[in-house]
């Protein structure tokens, strides 16, 4: 492994994630933890999120030849700049966010004169902060690579060797295909999911009550969607707008088709359009990507 000092900007679930992986899976690289919330700090130092819990994070920074900022997509650039005069020359600086050209606009003003390779890890809960991570995060799921053109191939690999020691399947994109690709894959369904249960909230005719007794019939999982980090995903739809734009006009246009089909008692547009939905969660499954045990394996089902 090239990296021998990872500084991890921002300790909350993808941060504390990371630095348990390192510690679990690359015993032979110190890293350093920077949070500007010290309570968050003081959590990670319990919870040993690095091996060493700074007060600052130039103090992070100091020796590190790789720095993952980990904090929400709005703040990046702010993070980044705080680094600006303590970052080693040669060190990689990457990042974890979910959308993928803002971010490398942001972290290339704040830091003209360094490597950038910017990264998703497309691997989360709904959870976040410093007692939300854990070290197994990223088995198995993909880490999406956007390197800069031209990129340092040197530092390239050595980023993609980290992330594949911390058990990602890495793939190499460019930013814009990246932005396009996940706004339709997690930014407009956590978006649908947001509106629906906003919806259910405020019908006059449903009471809250029976909303949360039959949520099983498949609101219960929306809500599960609809409880992610207000803060990141308020960044994330502002950071991706134009790729979230259009995908969203699509689904519009999508969903009024559906609603034609119900209305004109259009049942093979409807049966055909389920089977072929069914066939896409059939190959998530098929890759590893989710579990196939009824009710995605939930326990009181008695599967587990
Ligand atoms: P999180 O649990 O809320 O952690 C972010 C942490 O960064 C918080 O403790 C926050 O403190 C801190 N922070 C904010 N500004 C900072 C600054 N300038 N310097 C240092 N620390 C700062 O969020 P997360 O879920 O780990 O998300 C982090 C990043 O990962 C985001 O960019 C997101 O797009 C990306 N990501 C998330 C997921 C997911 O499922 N959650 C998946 C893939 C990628 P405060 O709480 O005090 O602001």
């Amino acid at each position: 492994m090239s990296f021998t000092n990872v500084a991890i900007i921002g300790l909350g679930l993808l941060g504390g994630s990371i630095g348990l992986a390192v510690q679990h899976y690359l015993p032979g690289i110190r890293t350093t933890g920077y949070d500007s919330d010290a309570e968050t700090r003081r959590r990670a130092g319990d919870r040993r999120l690095a091996d060493r819990i700074c007060e600052s994070a130039t103090e992070a920074v100091a020796e590190a030849d790789l720095v993952i900022f980990c904090v929400p997509p709005g703040a990046m650039g702010e993070a980044a700049a705080e680094i600006a005069e303590a970052l080693p020359t040669g060190a990689v600086v990457s990042d974890v966010g979910s959308c993928k050209q803002s971010i490398a606009k942001a972290l290339g003003d704040a830091l003209p004169d360094h490597v950038i390779i910017p990264a998703h890890p497309v691997a989360g809960t709904e959870n976040s902060g410093p007692d939300a991570g854990f070290a197994s995060l990223f088995q198995n799921r993909w880490c999406i690579v956007t390197p800069p053109e031209p990129c340092d191939l040197l530092k390239l690999t050595a980023l993609v060797e980290f992330w594949e020691a911390l058990g990602a399947n890495v793939e190499i994109m460019d930013a814009e295909h990246h932005d396009l690709v996940l706004a339709v894959t997690s930014h407009l369904p956590h978006l649908i999911a947001y509106t629906i249960v906003g919806t259910a909230s405020d019908l006059e005719d449903v009471t809250e009550s029976e909303v949360i007794k039959y949520s099983a019939g498949g609101f219960r999982d929306f809500t599960r969607i609809a409880a992610s980090d207000p803060t990141m995903w308020r960044d994330v739809f502002l950071g991706n707008k134009d790729a979230v734009l259009t995908m969203l006009q699509r689904f519009s246009e999508d969903i009024t088709a559906l609603q034609r089909a119900i209305r004109t008692d259009n049942g093979d547009a409807l049966f055909d359009h389920f089977a072929r939905t069914r066939d896409i969660r059939r190959s998530i499954i098929e890759e590893g990507q989710d579990d196939a045990r009824p009710d995605f394996g939930r326990a009181d089902h008695g599967e587990e």
